[in-house]
């Protein structure tokens, strides 16, 4: 259902460039520091930060109703329980006050300096408290590709993969915001033909190029979320980079699957955005190869046309675009994938994380890793200083970027990006 906060032909009087991720028709959330380093419940129109949490303190929101503390708190997860009315109510609130032509905030200056920072002053935090992260494997092309190079081109699929949206339990402590360096993970690793495995800073550093969608309360234990109600229980989505280091996930996978190779860090786009957001870019997912069972068997239109870059940058250049896809290649849905998690009855909570698993595209240069854009380091990818990476090196910076555009309008997720630093040191004493 169109809203008006959709609406591609409204303004607002805050200004910003028509390529802008945040237009008034965006309206994400998430939580950031104050220049008077508080912390606050927020949102983003063009290059300045909003604070909910002082405009519900100033009567903003007195019409819609909200427990007296909602956005003065330092997690999105209370605000998220309430579910999709008050979301829905809230954006439409907030898209009307900052409308161009509603004098009420626009006029009042003293409120505005309250109210409104420019993004530069303020320092974005986790939205969420995430109770438990899972990581979905969903992407056809990425399966196939890692299939193909570490176990055979013949049968790259497992013969469960067209049948279900495959996943792991992932680990909530170590996802960071964008912007926290990342020290090169150790492990053990072994190297081919030998039977003792050695100890040391991964080689084969990666980045994974995800998005991950964040829930509601959902269901209790025991009761299974139909496929055609799981967008009622999914408040939004960020962009995840999933950092993984390939040689110590080559040793550990079997028969578990990963552990230490993923769980030193995976980063997240500050910003959520709203599924509601996301409605003008609604498509089509991939067409079925196999039938799926009834209870996978989500709406039409269940995803989304979502243009996805990955850009690295060495610590002396400029950055070079390694890859482009789009979250559409996607071959199983978010529906489909909440309706897999629930359907054993598994209770979901507010500010769980799911990741979608590596976005590969059909094209060699929509591949979502380094394992499969260098082919594992046998086809460097260069960059444009000359240099050519196979794996990710120290102190190089991998930024994720993804955004819808249709006609003059555009919503985007702004960014993830993380530097990587050696090795820690502990200080000698
Ligand atoms: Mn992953």
């Amino acid at each position: 259902m169109a809203t008006k906060t959709n609406d591609p032909k409204r303004n607002s009087w805050i200004g910003y460039n028509r390529d802008t991720h945040f237009p008034i028709q965006n309206i994400p959330f998430g939580v950031f520091l104050t220049r008077d380093n508080v912390i606050t419940i927020g949102t983003r129109i063009g290059d300045y930060a909003i604070d909910l949490g002082a405009l519900q303190e100033m009567g903003y929101f007195d019409m819609v109703p909200l427990t007296d503390d909602m956005f003065m708190q330092d997690t999105l997860n209370d605000f998220i329980s309430d579910g999709k009315k008050t979301w829905r109510l809230v954006r439409n609130r907030i898209g009307d006050i900052f409308d161009k032509n509603n004098p009420e905030l626009r006029d009042h200056k003293e409120h505005r300096d309250r109210i409104i920072f420019a993004m530069d002053e303020v320092e974005m935090q986790l939205p969420v408290l995430i109770g438990d992260y899972t990581d979905f494997y969903s992407s056809k092309e990425h399966a196939t590709n890692v299939g193909t190079m570490f176990r055979d081109p013949d049968n790259a699929l497992l013969p469960n993969w067209l049948h279900m949206p495959v996943a792991y339990h992932g680990r909530s402590s170590s996802i960071i915001p964008s912007n926290i360096p990342i020290h090169r993970p150790q492990g053990q690793t072994i190297t081919a033909g030998s039977d003792q495995p050695v100890f040391g800073p991964s080689k084969l550093l990666d980045f994974e190029l995800e998005m991950a969608f964040i829930t509601t309360d959902a269901n209790s234990l025991g009761h299974p979320i139909p496929v055609k109600e799981a967008e009622d229980y999914i408040f939004g989505m960020v962009m995840l980079n999933d950092w993984s280091a390939r040689d110590i996930q080559k040793w550990e996978y079997v028969p578990l699957g990963p552990f230490l190779a993923k769980n030193f860090a995976s980063a997240i786009s500050p910003w959520i955005v709203t599924l509601e957001a996301l409605e003008p870019f609604r498509t089509e997912s991939p067409k079925r190869e196999r039938p799926v069972l009834d209870y996978l068997d989500s709406k039409k239109n269940s995803s989304f046309d979502i243009h996805l870059e990955v850009d690295i940058t060495p610590q002396q250049g400029r950055p070079t675009t390694v890859c482009k896809s789009n979250f559409k290649h996607l071959y199983w849905n978010i529906s489909q994938q909440l309706a897999h998690h629930t359907v054993n009855g598994c209770p979901v909570n507010s500010g769980d994380l799911m990741g979608s698993g590596t976005i590969s595209g059909p094209t060699p240069d929509s591949y979502g890793s380094m394992l499969e854009l260098s082919w594992r380091g046998e086809k460097p990818v260069q960059l444009n200083d000359g240099t050519e990476r196979r794996f990710i090196e120290d102190y190089d910076t991998v930024t994720m970027r993804g955004y819808c555009h249709k006609g003059d309008l555009r919503i985007g997720f702004g960014e993830v990006s993380n530097k990587i630093l050696p090795v820690y040191q502990p200080k000698s004493k």
